[in-house]
């Protein structure tokens, strides 16, 4: 039984960026303001992410890291209207079967901080008070260390899924409004540095700049598109021409109702239509998918990362033409 949790739970977390993904979106579900990520040795030693969010009560201690439990169901009448981006208890026990697991919280009901350990089936084992702001840190150490294989290739492989991270954060550094994000990497010699750093602004211009620098922001060109009654797209493109070839293919970033996505389709129609100064040349392409909650689908893969449109034909087509009126007009 508990390699059959161990499996699945490999389905959810595979890999550090989808490890991080489901903390710092458990504290945005917290409605935290303020997030740390912080790791050691690239977060293969260990991935803490510090929020100031709601904390977590204490009826929820022992609970906390079983499978499917979740504190997030009951407020919702049904699954299509779900705005909060957990739902299905996985992560924490996830997590739970493949590191070491420990918690820290505090709500505003509690004068002190709880500090909770876990054990890799999910059973609180120990439980101590400790000093915190209210708030909740939940620390992963030794992730993937009890499967072999994944461990190995996580050790050999920790820049490019240190590089996945980072790209991910960046795009929830987009746009997560009003929320401050802050990442840290702390090496074996104990030097500490910050990779990234925003204060959390409402607009995402000013995230664009404070991630990318004004003069990047100077190159992209606005867009937005109407797609049908209350589904609509926009956000910012390379202008045709700009880049100095170089290929921007890593500052992609596609949300839907601003939740990061991966969208296939929609990268392989900016980049195809993008009028860079090679063909090889990708444009950098930041866009947010408003649609109305019932017309789409996050939950088609464990990780949340793909998306299910009903009209995704109408929704492509539109953007073609948007596409098409910005890069031949502005080139020919
Ligand atoms: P889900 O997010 O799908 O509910 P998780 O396994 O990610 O499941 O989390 C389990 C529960 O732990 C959540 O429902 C929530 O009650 C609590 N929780 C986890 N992380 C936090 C956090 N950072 N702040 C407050 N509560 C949290
Ligand atoms: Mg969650």
């Amino acid at each position: 039984k508990a390699s059959v949790h161990r499996i699945c739970a490999g389905q959810v977390i595979l890999d550090l960026s989808s490890a991080v993904k489901e903390l710092v979106e458990n504290s945005l579900d917290a409605g935290a303001t303020s997030i740390e990520i912080s790791l050691r040795d690239y977060g293969k030693d260990s991935f803490q992410v510090i929020d100031n969010g709601s904390g977590i009560s204490p009826i929820n201690f022992s609970l906390l890291a079983l499978k499917h439990h979740t504190s997030k169901l009951a407020d919702f009448p049904d699954l299509q209207s779900l705005t909060t981006f957990g739902f299905r208890g996985e992560a924490l026990s996830s997590l739970c079967a493949l590191g070491d697991l420990t918690v820290e919280t505090r709500t505003r009901n509690e004068a002190v901080a709880t500090h909770l350990t876990y054990d890799r089936s999910g059973l609180l084992v120990a439980e101590k008070k400790t000093a915190r702001q209210i708030g909740t840190t939940v620390t992963v150490k030794n992730l993937f260390s009890n499967l072999p294989v994944r461990s190995k290739e996580f050790s050999r492989n920790i820049r490019k899924e240190y590089g996945k991270l980072i790209s991910l954060l960046n795009a929830y550094a987009l746009t997560a409004k009003g929320v401050r994000l802050v990442c840290t990497n702390t090496t074996g010699r104990n030097v500490k540095s910050v990779v990234l750093k925003t204060q959390g602004s409402d607009s995402l211009k000013d995230n664009i700049v404070t991630l990318f620098g004004l003069s990047t922001f100077n190159c992209l060109e606005p867009l937005e598109l109407c797609i049908s009654d209350g589904c609509q797209v926009g956000g910012f493109l390379s202008k045709s021409g700009q880049g100095n070839g170089r290929s921007m293919g890593d500052r992609q970033f596609f949300f839907v109702n601003g939740r990061p996505v991966d969208m296939p389709k929609v990268t392989k129609l900016v980049n195809e239509l993008y009028r860079g100064a090679n063909s090889q040349q990708h444009p950098i392409a930041i866009l947010n998918f408003t649609v109305p909650t019932g017309a789409c689908d996050v939950n088609v893969t464990p990780d949340k990362r793909k998306v299910f449109f009903s009209d995704e034909c109408s929704i492509l087509q539109v953007l073609r033409e948007g596409l098409q009126q910005i890069y031949s007009s502005s080139n020919a």
